[in-house]
């Protein structure tokens, strides 16, 4: 739940720098414009063209500054293709949102490689490695600013159109146009406050908006209204479409339109395979679905 409002306090206290030198919208994790703490490298290797989203982590151990005692991964392998879902699940601690860190180049691992189409990201300019990347965290900030603007923090050069069609894409459209000035209403702090369902579509219209080949995706734990819940997941499978996806899964929906089901403990994979190969092998992953599916 890394990514969770109270996480995201925890993050800027490492990137403190950040938040005390930029705005609100640098602030947001999920457009990824944190500056990267890590050092670049003073000859980055370009990324290929064009992009396919391939992500190989190879023998991935790390460990937190302020843990050092502690392994968050342990010697982690994981070769994803282009265009594959993977759905990682695992008791809380397993290190699930580790591997997003990593990824977004908010740490390095302290030994091991992660390659994104081939190339090391630690060779590679971490900007250039975020730009391909985009993340919907479990608890989506929505600024105060107008719904258009919500949504064209995922990439802002969009044209209202691009926009608008973001939005649709996302299911957003409907409950935007029954707000009181449509996409030029004011959200946030001192304007219409949106329902979870409601902002985790403009998450999901951002990101759509974004266009990455990557997408990073950390489900919400707290159930929605019905009526959000199938939105909200009719949206997500229009996002992950022709994207190579990792999503931190938390419902029986998400982990059964996977290709792959990932299970994690203490830094490692335990298990990975399909649902039903899963469920028939009755280790951890049977006991997390009965505890976690079987009470949704
Ligand atoms: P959850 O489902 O609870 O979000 P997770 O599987 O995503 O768990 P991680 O957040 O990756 O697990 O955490 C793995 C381990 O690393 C945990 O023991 C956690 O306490 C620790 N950890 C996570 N973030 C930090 C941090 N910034 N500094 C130090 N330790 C951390």
């Amino acid at each position: 739940a890394v990514f969770a409002a109270s996480s995201l306090g925890q993050l800027s206290e490492v990137w403190g720098e950040v938040s005390a030198a930029s705005g609100a919208a640098e602030r947001l994790f999920e457009i990824l414009r944190v500056k990267p703490e890590i050092a670049a490298p003073a000859q980055p290797k370009a990324l290929p063209m064009p992009v396919r989203g391939e992500v190989v982590f190879d023998n991935v151990s790390f460990t937190y500054p302020t843990r050092p005692d502690f392994r968050a991964l342990d010697g982690l392998s994981l070769s994803i293709r282009a265009g594959e879902k993977v759905a990682i699940v695992g008791p809380s601690g397993a290190g699930k949102s580790t591997l997003f860190h990593l990824l977004l180049r908010f740490y390095d691992p302290s030994s091991g490689t992660i390659s994104l189409d081939g190339v090391a990201i630690n060779a590679a300019d971490p900007q250039a490695v975020r730009e391909r990347i985009a993340l919907v965290p479990q608890d989506s900030v929505v600024f105060a600013a107008s719904a258009r603007d919500n949504i064209r923090f995922g990439r802002d050069e969009a044209s209202e159109l691009e926009v608008e069609r973001a939005a649709q894409q996302a299911h957003a459209t409907e409950f935007i146009s029954r707000l009181p000035e449509g996409f030029d209403t004011k959200l946030g702090e001192r304007g219409v406050t949106l329902s979870g369902g409601q902002r985790q579509r403009i998450a999901i219209a951002r990101a759509i908006l974004r266009d990455a080949p990557l997408l990073l995706l950390d489900e919400a734990t707290s159930s929605l209204d019905a009526e959000s819940e199938v939105l909200v997941q009719t949206a997500l499978q229009q996002l992950m479409r022709d994207r190579t996806t990792l999503v931190i899964a938390h419902r029986l929906a998400t982990v059964l339109s996977c290709d792959r089901i990932v299970v994690m403990e203490h830094g490692r994979i335990v298990e990975q395979g399909t649902h039903a190969q899963l469920v028939a092998r009755g280790g951890l992953y049977a006991r997390l679905a009965k505890l976690q599916f079987e009470a949704a």
